[in-house]
C-alpha cells in the first residue's frame, strides 16, 4: 500500500509504503509530523493491518518500521509506534540503520529483509543523505528510492556518492523486473523542468509519482552533462540540486 501525508499538514507531503508479508509487514518511513492529533499515522496503519488480518488471519503478526533515510520528514512519526506490541522500529540514523542492514561491514552488500514469502532487497544509496537506503520489492517490482530519485528537486549532499549510487541502481536493476521507481515526494509540475516552489501545499498539476529505470539513466546522463563542479540544473522530470 502506498500512503501519502496530507500536504495541508506538512508541505513535504511525503509518501510512505506499507508492504505485507506472511509473517510481518514493513512500514517504510513515518512522515513529517510527530503529533498524532494532526497526523494519525499509527491509527491509520493499525486499521490497515487489522483490515488485512481480517482477510488473511494469522497470529503473532509483526510490524517492522524502516526508513528511506534519516531526514525529519521521514522519521517524525516514529514515536507513535514506540509502545506498539509486536513492533520493531529500526532507527534511521547511520549507525543504527547500517548495523541493521549489515552495511557497516560491507556498504556494497545487498541486504535482505524477509517479510515471510516476500524478501526485500536493500541497498545503501548515499548521496542525498549518508544513511539513504533503496528497497526493491520483487513481489510488486517496486524500487523504492526515497529522496534519492523522485519527480522533484534531487538535493545532493555528496555528489560523488550520489553518482555512484545511481550507477549502482542501474546495475542492480539491469537483471531485475522493475515495474515502477517510486520516491518519496512530488515537486515537479506537469511542465517538463518546472517545479512547484518550496512550501507549496496544493499541487493540482503534479505528475504521477512513478518513474522508470529509464529515468535512472536520464539522471546518470544528467550528472555527466552537469560535470564538475556540480551546479543546479533542471531536466524534464527532475532537477539536480547539489548542496554547495
Ligand atoms: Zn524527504
Amino acid at each position: 500500500m502506498i500512503l501519502r501525508q496530507n500536504m495541508a499538514i506538512n508541505y513535504e507531503g511525503p509518501f510512505l509504503f506499507l508492504l505485507f508479508g506472511n509473517e510481518r509487514v514493513v512500514l517504510i518511513d513515518t512522515g513529517a509530523t510527530a503529533d498524532a492529533e494532526y497526523f494519525p499515522l499509527r491509527r491509520e496503519v493499525d486499521e490497515l493491518i487489522e483490515g488485512w488480518l481480517g482477510r488473511y488471519p494469522r497470529d503473532g503478526y509483526e510490524l517492522l518500521v524502516l526508513h528511506s533515510h534519516a531526514h525529519g520528514d521521514h522519521i517524525a512519526g516514529d514515536g507513535q509506534f514506540s509502545d506498539r506490541a509486536d513492533t520493531t522500529v529500526v532507527g534511521a540514523d547511520l549507525n543504527t540503520a547500517w548495523k541493521y542492514f549489515g552495511f557497516d561491514g560491507d556498504a556494497d552488500a545487498i541486504a535482505r529483509v524477509d517479510l515471510g514469502g516476500r524478501v526485500l532487497e536493500c541497498l545503501a544509496t548515499p548521496g542525498h543523505h549518508g544513511a539513504a537506503v533503496t528497497f526493491y520489492d520483487p513481489w510488486t517490482g517496486f524500487l523504492l528510492t526515497g529522496d534519492t530519485v523522485y519527480p522533484g528537486r534531487l538535493y545532493i549532499q555528496d555528489w560523488a556518492a550520489f553518482t555512484r549510487s545511481i550507477d549502482r541502481l542501474i546495475e542492480f536493476t539491469d537483471d531485475r523486473a522493475v515495474s515502477h521507481v517510486l520516491g518519496c515526494h512530488i515537486e515537479m509540475t506537469n511542465e517538463p523542468g518546472v517545479d512547484y516552489p518550496v512550501r507549496t501545499t496544493y499541487q493540482p498539476d503534479e505528475p504521477p509519482l512513478e518513474m522508470t529505470t529509464g529515468h535512472l539513466r536520464e539522471i546518470q546522463a544528467a550528472i555527466e552533462e552537469v560535470g564538475l563542479p556540480p551546479t543546479r540544473r533542471a531536466f524534464g522530470r527532475f532537477i539536480l540540486c547539489p548542496n554547495v
